[in-house]
């Protein structure tokens, strides 16, 4: 019995991503051997997430509560929104801290491979937010990837009837590189999303 479960949570582990058998059976033996100080902890942590977690009826964040903290913080501003992917592009621009607005999160890109289409962008969701909360630019921060680039597409044509103001993110040289090793692709996007200086 004892052997069944610890194989069924070596199976569990290796389902997370990047995590193949080898790495699940090191992690569940590091975790019974930091019994008190993480194993335990951690399978609460699961637990009171799991229970209380949920998407922003709003703007699709992961968060404990109902609408998400940064919708309900009158310190952002909410006629700005960025479009993300995911919750992990939320982090992303948190973490740097330059983004003051709301965001909006469509949940995955274009891709007829992974099903997900028009609808699961949930469009008219962003477009009532547009007039309720009198947005008045949208910013489009998804992947620079052919994937990535046609949803942004899509997504200006449906608010291009709008007036609304909507911009994407700069490709280009990244902070602290050196031109001469730039692939193509990232030096042609440089040059053709100059600006004045
Ligand atoms: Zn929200």
């Amino acid at each position: 019995m004892a052997q069944d479960e610890l194989q069924k949570l070596i199976n569990l582990i290796a389902r997370l991503p990047g995590i193949g058998n080898k790495s699940a059976q090191r992690i569940a033996l590091y975790l019974i051997k930091n019994k008190q100080d993480l194993m335990i902890p951690l399978s609460e942590s699961i637990e009171l997430t799991a229970a209380s977690i949920k998407k922003c009826n709003t703007c699709g964040i992961l968060d404990t509560q109902e609408p998400c903290k940064i919708c309900s913080n009158p310190d952002r501003l909410s006629s700005i929104v960025c479009i993300v992917e995911d919750m992990a592009d939320v982090w992303a621009f948190e973490r740097s801290g330059f983004f003051k607005g709301h965001y909006h999160v469509v949940g995955g890109l274009l891709s007829a491979a992974k099903g997900f289409s028009e609808q699961d962008l949930k469009l008219n969701k962003i477009k009532e937010r547009i007039e309720k909360n009198n947005v008045k630019e949208i910013i489009l921060a998804l992947s620079a990837t052919i994937e990535g680039q046609t949803t942004a597409l899509v997504i200006k044509d449906f608010f291009e009837s709008l007036e609304i103001k909507i911009t994407q993110l700069a490709y280009g040289v990244p902070i602290g590189s050196e031109i001469h090793y730039l692939d193509d692709n990232t030096l042609g996007a440089a040059l053709e999303s100059r600006k004045n200086f």
